[in-house]
C-alpha cells in the first residue's frame, strides 16, 4: 500500500519530528496554517475517522493521550484548534488518520 503517512511514520520520508512514542508520531506540516501547526498520526495505518472502530479505537485514545504532551512540547499554554478531516467534503487530502495541531495565535471563531 502507497501511504505518505504511512512512509513518515517509518522514517522512509523526511519529516520533522516533534514526538513519537510506541503508538504514534507526530510532526510539523509542510504547509503550515498557524504559528504552530503540527500533524498527529498513528502509527499504524486507519484511513480516517471515520474508519475509527472497536479494533482500533484503542491506538486512538494512545493519540488522544500524547497530544497533551505534543501541545506542552510546541508551547501552546493558551489553547489551540485540534481538526481531522475527513473524506472528500471534510477536503481531507492525505488517507492515513491525522489530527491537525493548530495554535500559537488567536484562531478565527469561524471553522467553515
Ligand atoms: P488534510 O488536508 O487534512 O488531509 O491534511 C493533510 C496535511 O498534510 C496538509 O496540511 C499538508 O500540508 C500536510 N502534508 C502533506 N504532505 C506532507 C509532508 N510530506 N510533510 C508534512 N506535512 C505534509
Ligand atoms: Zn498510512
Amino acid at each position: 500500500m502507497d501511504c505518505l503517512f504511512c512512509a513518515i511514520a517509518k522514517g522512509e520520508i523526511p519529516s520533522t519530528k516533534v514526538y513519537e512514542d510506541e503508538f504514534c508520531y507526530a510532526f510539523k506540516d509542510i504547509h503550515p496554517q498557524a504559528p504552530v501547526h503540527t500533524l498527529v498520526i498513528p502509527k499504524a495505518h486507519i484511513p480516517s475517522a471515520d474508519a475509527v472502530s472497536e479494533e482500533n479505537s484503542a491506538t486512538v485514545a494512545r493519540i488522544f493521550e500524547a497530544i497533551p504532551k505534543i501541545a506542552k512540547l510546541e508551547g501552546l499554554k493558551n489553547g489551540y484548534r485540534l481538526i481531522s478531516n475527513v473524506g472528500e467534503d471534510g477536503c481531507q487530502s492525505v488517507g492515513h488518520l491525522h489530527f491537525h495541531i493548530l495554535g500559537g495565535k488567536k484562531l478565527p471563531e469561524q471553522m467553515s
